[in-house]
């Protein structure tokens, strides 16, 4: 082995991805007199932080299970009534996620409710927290099977573990009282140590009927609204209109 193939072969029992990666430009620039001893080092270890970080980015996003790619910037808010350009740049600095509050998104289909979940959620993942994202139904699925499917309960602990929990689509599809009971375990155990964003088309008022259990409900409520920003919107559905267009 020469000099070079054993730098490379301990950098890569060092696990030095980022290093290795960039080790051969490095040495050319240092060897044309470009860079400093200092500057070379430094520059191989700025690129391997650069390195590390983008790779728990990439996990990160791959690990919170989004099912479109939704930025706020493609969030046009003048079409909708319920939040303001105002509102969307607040809550873009992410305080409300460092504060453990909630954000809860409510409307009629198609008005951007899972965009905006979405947007907030990408941008939580970029800013460098973990987020999990499910759909209500998937969710209420890997409650009732965490017991006997290992990958069920490798999610659900991720979801424990995530500084952001995105519930999509509650109320589409009502739930029987034994998942509410699930459901409303799972929110007790969030309660000011995650915080979590719920898109709903249904206003709370029919939340008991949906949920089968108006006690528990009240107190389901109680510990999704102590922190929370809620955001009711309304105007036309976007899917509608651009069908006609
Ligand atoms: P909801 O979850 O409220 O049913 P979605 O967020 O899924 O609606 O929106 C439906 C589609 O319309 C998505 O492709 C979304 O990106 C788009 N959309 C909805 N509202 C807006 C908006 N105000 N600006 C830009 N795109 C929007
Ligand atoms: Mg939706």
């Amino acid at each position: 082995m020469n000099n070079h193939q054993q730098v490379i072969s301990l950098l890569d029992g060092l696990k030095l991805k980022g290093v290795s990666m960039n080790i051969d430009h490095e040495i050319n620039e240092a060897e044309t007199g470009k860079s400093s001893y200092l500057t070379f080092l430094k520059t191989l270890l700025e690129s391997e932080v650069s390195y590390r970080r983008d790779r728990k980015l990439k996990r990160n996003l791959a690990g919170a299970h989004f099912q479109v790619i939704k930025k706020l910037e493609d969030f046009d808010f003048k079409r909708v009534k319920g939040i303001t350009r105002t509102d969307i740049a607040n809550l873009s600095d992410l305080t409300w996620l460092d504060n453990h509050e909630n954000l809860l998104f409510f409307g009629p289909p198609g008005i951007g409710k899972t965009h905006l979940a979405v947007s907030f959620g990408l941008k939580a993942v970029e800013a460098g927290y973990t987020v999990c994202f499910e759909r209500m139904t998937r969710l209420i699925r890997l409650l009732k099977s965490s017991e006997i499917q290992r990958s069920a309960a490798f999610r659900l602990s991720r979801i424990m573990k995530s500084s952001l929990v995105i519930i999509d689509e509650i109320g589409y599809t009502p739930i029987e009282k034994k998942e509410a009971n699930l459901f409303f375990n799972l929110v007790s155990e969030l309660y000011e140590k995650t915080s979590i964003i719920i898109t709903s088309n249904k206003e709370f008022d029919s939340w008991a009927e949906m949920m089968g259990d108006q006690v528990m409900t009240v107190a389901l409520l109680d510990r999704l609204l102590h922190h929370a920003k809620v955001f009711t919107l309304d105007g036309e559905s976007y899917r509608i209109d651009r069908k006609e267009a």
